[in-house]
């Protein structure tokens, strides 16, 4: 089986600590030769200057290529417009555009900035203008929380595959039929950009169970019985979780997937696993460069 191509998803350091965390796994994680990494931005816009420095810093100094997450919270179209110009001349030529929610979470009713992008479509559509970026957008397997059906959730995709972007990447899950079945309703309604499956290994089983809970995204009743009982034995859950991810991509790849897209939540470890497991090997010479 040929190895896929991979990318991997960070989010902005916080602290000190955590940059040399998030540094550290960078490191570890180059040498595999990412189609890209990504780095997100904080919800309602909270980590603007963190996730700009994390992802210049990324081009500045290793030889991957950088996306910059960005969304349409808590800005005018003047203020989005300023970043994604900043992006452009730091080198950053990717970038991830989102709606995003309001700054009280996910279960806030979503309302457009004055001023502002007034949809991810319309984000994609004005970053494309500015240069020739190339942008990935979000896709919900299970559908958004707020889409009222399928037919709505799936036209909101076209609208932003017609505004220009080039790929979608999913919210995490855990039940590969329902990708499968996710990847027919796109085909179906004439969609033709790659969707991406994003994997999250679990490196906490309580963590990924609120994630999935504030972002509609079911825990087949299996997955938590295999994490059952091993709250205080951290190596057991890493080789649990390990065999988890394999599994799922493993099953992904017998159904043609050949790239995925990897939350990492700042550690390599699983990660690393999981792709030295689907066949990636490190290239010495990003190595040395990183
Ligand atoms: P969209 O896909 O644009 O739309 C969300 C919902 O609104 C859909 O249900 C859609 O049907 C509905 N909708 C939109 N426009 C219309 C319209 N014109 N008419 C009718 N219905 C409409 N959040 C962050 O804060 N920072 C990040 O860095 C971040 N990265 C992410 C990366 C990925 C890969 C994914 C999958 C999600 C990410 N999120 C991030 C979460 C995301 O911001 C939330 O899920 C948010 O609620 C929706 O943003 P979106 O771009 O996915 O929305």
């Amino acid at each position: 089986m040929t190895a896929p191509t991979v990318s991997f998803e960070f989010f902005p350091p916080k602290t000190e600590k955590m940059e040399e965390t998030l540094w550290a796994t960078v490191q570890k994680l180059a040498p595999l030769s990412p189609e890209f990494v990504s780095v997100t931005y904080g919800a309602g816009g909270s980590t603007r200057e963190r996730t700009i420095r994390t992802v210049k810093r990324i081009v500045e100094e290793t030889p991957l290529k950088a996306a910059a997450h960005l969304t349409c919270v808590g800005a005018t179209r003047d203020e989005v417009n300023a970043v994604i110009r900043d992006f452009w001349d730091a080198g950053v030529k990717h970038i991830v555009a989102l709606r995003g929610d309001m700054p009280d979470g996910p279960g806030t009713a979503y309302k457009s900035h004055p001023g502002g992008y007034d949809t991810s479509a319309d984000l994609v559509a004005g970053i494309k203008e500015i240069a020739p970026f190339e942008v990935s957008v979000s896709a919900y397997p299970e559908r958004h929380p707020d889409s009222a059906n399928w037919e709505e959730d799936i036209d909101n995709l076209a609208r932003k595959a017609d505004a220009g972007a080039d790929r979608a990447i999913t919210q995490f899950f855990f039940d590969n039929d329902l990708f499968d079945a996710f990847r027919e309703r796109v085909a179906a309604r004439g969609i033709t950009i790659p969707v991406v499956p994003g994997i999250v290994p679990i490196h906490s089983f309580a963590q990924v169970k609120r994630f999935a809970d504030m972002c509609g995204a079911s825990i087949p009743a299996t997955l938590a019985h295999r994490f059952e009982g091993l709250e205080d034995d951290a190596e057991t859950r890493r080789l649990v979780a390990a065999h988890i991810a394999a599994d799922q991509a493993f099953d992904l790849m017998n159904r043609g997937v050949d790239r995925f897209h990897f939350y990492t939540m700042n550690r390599a470890d699983l990660v690393f696993a999981l792709c030295h497991l689907l066949g990636l090997r490190a290239d010495d010479d990003v190595s040395a460069a990183a």
